[in-house]
């Protein structure tokens, strides 16, 4: 019997022999070959992004701040121990003035006291404030590729922005940059540890292993993001402060990826489709 025959048979419920069946196996499967051009589904629910030193410059301005910070003392101490000091400073107040412009102006005010044993002149901290004051103004500038890459990214996932630093300040800064309307949430935190990212996790309903974190600091972005289950992004940024260096993940962690540049990481989201 010809196969022919059996094709129009088999539409009419006529049963096969084993032999038939076997030569029309390429037959049955050719309906399902479409599947094959059908979008692969994401790996991600969610991918979120940090924002200073990851989507805008930021620590540019503290290291232009310290270094007129440093000329101030100048005639006091030698440019390395202010430096030392300060960052003393910085580290001892996290707790008590959290991250970001205001508490490192605190920070500058309490080591120039120390480090003039109180004789830093009214018009020294006036100068601080302006500097101060100077910081939390500045404009906006976004990272090369930032704005191409996000707006690609979020065509196809959830995103949300996740930074710690002063509420105002932070607020002005996704204004400013308006990438805004990219981000289904804005969480802006006070630390940025284990606990923080379980309860964003929880929050927005995202499973730990279908989350991407995206940042600049290893001990901020990825460590604690790999702690509970995600996947993190590294994107090393020229300046980093001292606070934010860790040892990076052990070599080969599955859910650790490095990328050299921000415009790497469509790429990175189809090398990982499933
Ligand atoms: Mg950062």
């Amino acid at each position: 019997m010809g196969l022919g025959a059996h094709r129009h048979g088999s539409g009419a419920g006529g049963r096969l022999g084993p032999s038939a069946r076997a030569r029309r196996e390429p037959r049955c499967h050719a309906p399902l070959a479409p599947v094959l051009f059908l979008p692969v589904g994401t790996t991600f629910d969610v991918v979120a992004f940090d924002g200073d030193d990851t989507l805008w410059y930021n620590e540019r301005l503290f290291a232009e701040a310290q270094a007129e910070f440093r000329a101030l003392l100048a005639a006091f101490h030698p440019a390395e121990w202010i430096d030392a000091r300060l960052e003393e400073a910085e580290r001892r107040n996290i707790p008590h003035f959290g991250y970001g412009i205001k508490g490192f102006s605190l920070s500058m005010i309490e080591t120039a006291i120390e480090l003039t044993e109180g004789r830093i002149e009214i018009r020294d901290i006036r100068r601080i404030l302006d500097v101060t004051k100077r910081m939390l103004a500045a404009d906006v500038q976004l990272l090369d590729g930032v704005r191409e890459t996000v707006a690609a990214v979020a065509a196809s996932h959830r995103l949300l922005l996740i930074t710690k630093g002063d509420l105002r300040d932070q607020e002005r800064k996704v204004e400013q940059s308006g990438l805004g309307p990219f981000f289904e949430h804005v969480e802006i935190v006070s630390e940025k540890d284990a606990r923080t990212y379980s309860a964003v996790l929880r929050r927005h309903g995202v499973p730990a292993e279908r989350f991407l974190m995206v940042g600049n600091s290893l001990r901020s972005d990825v460590l604690p993001v790999l702690e509970v289950g995600g996947h993190a992004a590294h994107i090393p940024h020229a300046l980093t402060w001292s606070h934010e260096v860790a040892d990076p993940p052990p070599r080969g962690h599955p859910r650790f990826h490095s990328l050299p540049h921000i415009q790497g990481l469509p790429g990175l989201l189809r090398d990982l489709q499933v």
